[in-house]
């Protein structure tokens, strides 16, 4: 008999796995149907002995002390700060946009208090800020919008930035200083061995029993459990009952190159709506590896496939919202991760997400009769 049957052993799965094996003593079932953990951070070395993410760039990089501390226990990490390019009218520049991006794209020569003024006098005053279009706008004006955020969107997300909520071009900020760094966050780092060797580590555990390359559709009426998390995506864990949820997928086409380094930094973006891909990545910046051969990855968005991004617009809140209503109301079933949340989620927010649910767990879990109250106040 299993206390719980986790679905999924990326980090909303395995974090979960790892606080009740480790920490509450619970016995676990973790399920993938993919033939490896780590769910999407999932890396490995290639041919070339390269070490690769197979399912696109990812960069760990977060504000939370107790979130960073948490992952540590598992893993040394490598200082990473992340730089991005974007190829912009024959050149390559910073993204964000900041002082060098703006002075080297129009031949001018501003400082930081020049450049402010600049955005003063190109932005359009959007109020209330509701699209991601109104984000840029609101901020850079039209023709940076044009220019690196306009053509980059359609391509990834098959809508345009005025159809999509704002949050998804609030991503990434504007400066007027020189800063070049994707993230601005305290902790910006690489596990240094990598995330998978991150993800054994965290479910290394007696109390954990893994299967791997299996749907729990398959098992889970001849394997005994008390409670269930699922990690998949909400809408096909509920057969579609109010339609689907849509997401956006990738293509990822992976390469090596006989040449020690293949591109100026570790990731390339192709704003052009002419040019298929969006970016590129040079694994070898990211992961600190030395190697005479060099692995990068296209990545070309796609309407089908593997479900990566929950698409954030009002009408599929409100579907999603249908959906975790179902959740909501059942006893011993629990949601968490960026599918079964329908969250648009770097790994850091999953990682905090799961760390809440346990704690919601345990907590749950903790009252005894005529003791509700101090049980409460305690946690
Ligand atoms: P997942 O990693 O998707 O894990 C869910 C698992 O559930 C999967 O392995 C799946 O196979 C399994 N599953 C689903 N259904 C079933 C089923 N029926 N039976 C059995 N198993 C099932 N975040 C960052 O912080 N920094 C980055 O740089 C970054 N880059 C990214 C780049 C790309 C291209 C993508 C797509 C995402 C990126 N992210 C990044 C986000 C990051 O991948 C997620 O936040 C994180 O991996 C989500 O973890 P999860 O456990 O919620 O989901
Ligand atoms: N974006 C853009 N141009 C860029 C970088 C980002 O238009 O050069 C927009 C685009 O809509 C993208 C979003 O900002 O999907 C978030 O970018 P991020 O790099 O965070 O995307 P992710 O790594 O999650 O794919």
């Amino acid at each position: 008999m299993y206390d719980y049957l986790i679905v999924g052993a990326g980090y909303a799965g395995s974090v979960l796995a790892e606080r009740l094996a480790r920490d509450a003593g619970k016995k676990v079932l973790l399920v993938d149907r993919r033939p490896h953990i780590a769910g999407n951070a999932y890396d490995h070395p290639d041919a070339a002995g390269i070490l690769v993410h197979k399912y696109g760039p990812h960069i760990f990089h977060t504000n939370s002390k107790e979130i960073f501390e948490y992952l540590s226990q598992f893993t040394a990490w490598r200082k990473f700060e992340h730089k991005v390019l974007a190829f912009v009218d024959g050149q390559l520049l910073p993204i964000p946009i900041n002082l060098d991006t703006v002075n080297r794209l129009y031949g001018l020569k501003l400082d930081s208090a020049g450049l402010e003024k600049f955005f003063a006098s190109v932005r359009e005053h959007v109020d209330p800020i509701r699209t991601s279009e109104d984000v840029v706008l609101n901020a850079v004006g039209r023709d940076l919008y044009e220019k690196f955020f306009r053509g980059y969107t359609r391509k990834q997300w098959g809508l345009d930035p005025s159809e999509l909520s704002s949050q998804v071009t609030a991503r990434i900020p504007t400066r007027t200083n020189r800063d070049d760094r994707y993230f601005g966050d305290t902790y910006q780092s690489m596990p240094l061995h990598g995330f998978t060797r991150m993800f054994e580590n965290m479910l290394d555990h007696e109390n954990i029993t893994l299967e791997l390359g299996i749907d729990y559709r398959e098992l889970k009426d001849s394997v005994p459990y008390r409670e269930m998390i699922y990690t998949g995506p909400i809408d096909e864990f509920f057969d579609f009952r109010y339609g689907q949820l849509p997401y956006r997928s990738l293509e990822f086409r992976h390469e090596t190159h006989d040449m020690a380094v293949f591109q100026p930094g570790p990731v390339v973006n192709y704003p052009d709506e002419k040019i298929e891909h969006t970016r590129v990545t040079e694994f070898k910046y990211l992961t600190g590896q030395k190697h005479t051969r060099t692995s990068i990855v296209y990545e070309y968005p796609r309407a089908e496939g593997d479900p990566y991004y929950p698409i954030p617009r009002p009408q599929n809140a409100e579907l999603n919202a249908k959906y975790q209503a179902l959740v909501n109301d059942t006893p011993g079933l629990y949601f968490v991760g960026r599918l079964a949340s329908y969250k648009y989620y770097n790994m850091d927010q999953v990682v905090g997400q799961a760390l809440t649910l346990y704690a919601k767990i345990m907590r749950q879990k903790r009252p005894r009769k005529g003791n509700r109250a101090k049980a409460a106040l305690t946690f």
